[in-house]
């Protein structure tokens, strides 16, 4: 119990990493009304009259700003200036790209309270989720700025056999469209868009409507870091009326989206229906993730990480648990623990100490979710319900909810929020419960539970995903350290915040 209450309790690195700032977010938060934000074209501001307001999920008549978006003409200008400008961006050594970056990762840390801010107001993130997303962001501008200066900065040389001299070179591809979601939206946004850059690229980037402000100062900041205006530009909108129109035009030369899985198969075919020549697609989608915990596991850790993994960011991580697995003879121990760990956890206001859970990210994500809790009560058996704060209804709440159900194939698609699902196996059905969860065709993260090495190694060689984390939570990638990313319906690969990122963004010229 102790154990579990730390992981939720204050606890020392949060207090050294926030407490200064407290002021500082505070006194962010209280201009929110101000908050304004515009399409980047060509480094300027492109005031288009279509003004929608940036709605806080915590609060619905909290005003936290507004911003124009972009249109078809706004698209088809900038992706003219950046085409215009690839040649002489791509010719610089990438060394100079990366100064822009380490100058990046230096301006976010500069204005961590202010990126913090926003984090809370306009995604909802608790204090420990902002400061991980602004680390992140950091860390990838760090990790790719190095890796360019690593592997583009010069050619690699061949042996000399022919008697020829030889050489291969990285080189950007174009014109790159960068699409982002809205649950890492400083993180994955900014990722995204300084790979694509530091490779060579010049960038159209485009944020999930929900949170185009933190791209709008993301993009601020990398103007004053030293990228060119023309170099880099914000087309913020919906998908329909600013993604549709991006990956349509015939001068894209590639596409790093993070999203849903329909979403990447929607771009995958407009980027076809061109007739041009085939583009690279990064695709980072979505999961349906598991985690295996068998009868020699310690439940006081199972319970800790598995809370964490289904819960933390209110489930709203592509990483998240969904459907976790507990061998039958521990599950009568194991299932009353998460029980009891579900009723401590904290639902409420993202900018308060004391929570751990915040909210859903609008409205559509609590109908969908709040449809699907209703529907297990007759699908599954209720586990247990987080409690709701009693302003609840003033925003996007949904109490973490978990259910025991028969198997995973009750569940036909990711369920993006707080929703575990538990299922009771045998012993001996280990690989063919495996051989299901691949079959989901789903492959992004398992966790797995056990003291046998044995079982761990057979789990590993077994399973279909891309990151496998043994004996621990199974969110949190750390950039460089767990090179991220799935594989089936839930992405292409390369791992972002790996050594294979970049060389995909990039063409290999071999003189
Ligand atoms: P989404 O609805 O697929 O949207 C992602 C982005 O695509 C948004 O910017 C969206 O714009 C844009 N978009 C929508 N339709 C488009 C079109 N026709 N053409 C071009 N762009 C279009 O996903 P989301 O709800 O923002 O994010 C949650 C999903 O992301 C989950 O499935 C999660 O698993 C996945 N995810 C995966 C990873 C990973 O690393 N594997 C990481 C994070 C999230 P608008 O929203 O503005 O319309």
């Amino acid at each position: 119990f102790e154990d579990r209450k730390n992981s939720y309790g204050p606890n020392i690195e949060i207090e050294s990493e926030w407490g200064p700032f407290k002021a500082e977010i505070d006194a962010f938060m209280e201009q929110s009304t101000q908050w304004r934000a515009f399409p980047i074209v060509g480094g300027v501001n492109v005031e288009t009259n279509d003004t929608h307001a940036i709605d806080s999920p915590y609060d619905h008549n909290q005003n936290t700003g507004r911003m124009d978006w972009a249109n078809k003409d706004v698209v088809t200008s900038a992706i003219d200036k950046a085409e215009a400008a690839f040649p002489e961006w791509n010719a610089k050594p990438a060394s100079e790209r990366a100064i822009c970056l380490d100058k990046m990762a230096d301006l976010m840390e500069e204005n961590y309270p202010e990126l913090m801010a926003i984090c809370h107001r306009e995604a909802g993130k608790t204090i420990q989720d902002s400061i991980d997303e602004v680390r992140e962001a950091v860390d990838f501008c760090r990790y790719y700025a190095q890796e360019a200066r690593n592997h583009f900065e010069n050619p690699t040389t061949f042996k000399n056999y022919l008697g020829e001299s030889k050489e291969a070179q990285l080189k950007g591809r174009g014109v790159f469209a960068c699409i982002s979601p809205w649950n890492f939206p400083l993180a994955i946004f900014t990722g995204q868009v300084v790979a694509a850059l530091v490779s060579g690229n010049t960038v159209i980037c485009k944020p999930a409507e929900q949170t185009s402000l933190i791209a709008y100062r993301a993009v601020q900041m990398l103007h004053k870091a030293g990228v060119p205006g023309d170099v880099l530009h914000l087309v913020p909108g919906d998908g329909m009326t600013v993604g549709a129109p991006l990956t349509c035009d015939k001068r894209i030369a590639g596409v790093a989206f993070t999203g849903s899985t329909g979403t990447a198969q929607m771009i995958n075919r407009t980027l076809a229906a061109r007739g041009v020549a085939p583009v690279p697609v990064i695709a980072e989608t979505g999961g349906q993730n598991a985690m295996l915990i068998d009868s020699t596991s310690l439940p006081e850790q199972v319970v800790r990480d598995a809370v964490r993994s289904a819960f933390a960011s209110a489930g709203q991580r592509c990483s998240a648990l969904r459907v976790m697995f507990v061998q039958a003879d521990i599950a009568d121990r194991v299932i009353p623990m998460i029980k009891g760990a579900m009723k401590e956890q904290s639902v409420g206001l993202p900018y308060l100490h004391s929570t751990d859970v915040g909210p859903v990210i609008d409205k559509k994500a609590q109908n969908m979710l709040l449809e699907h809790i209703e529907h297990m009560k007759s699908a599954g058996k209720l586990i247990a319900q987080s409690d709701l704060p009693d302003f609840a209804d003033k925003g996007t709440f949904v109490a973490p909810t978990a259910f025991e159900i028969k198997s995973i194939d009750q569940l036909t698609d990711e369920k993006f929020g707080p929703i575990l699902h538990v299922v009771r196996y045998k012993a001996k059905d280990l690989d063919s419960i495996i051989d299901t969860i691949n079959n989901s065709g789903f492959g992004l993260t398992m966790g797995v539970h056990s003291r046998n090495e044995t079982t761990c190694a057979r789990i590993a060689q077994r399973a279909r995903v891309g990151n496998l984390y043994i004996n621990r939570d199974q969110v949190g990638a750390v950039v460089g350290v767990q090179p991220f990313g799935g594989q089936g319906l839930s992405g292409t690969g390369p791992k972002a915040g790996g050594p294979h990122y970049l060389q995909r963004f990039a063409i290999e010229q071999y003189v």
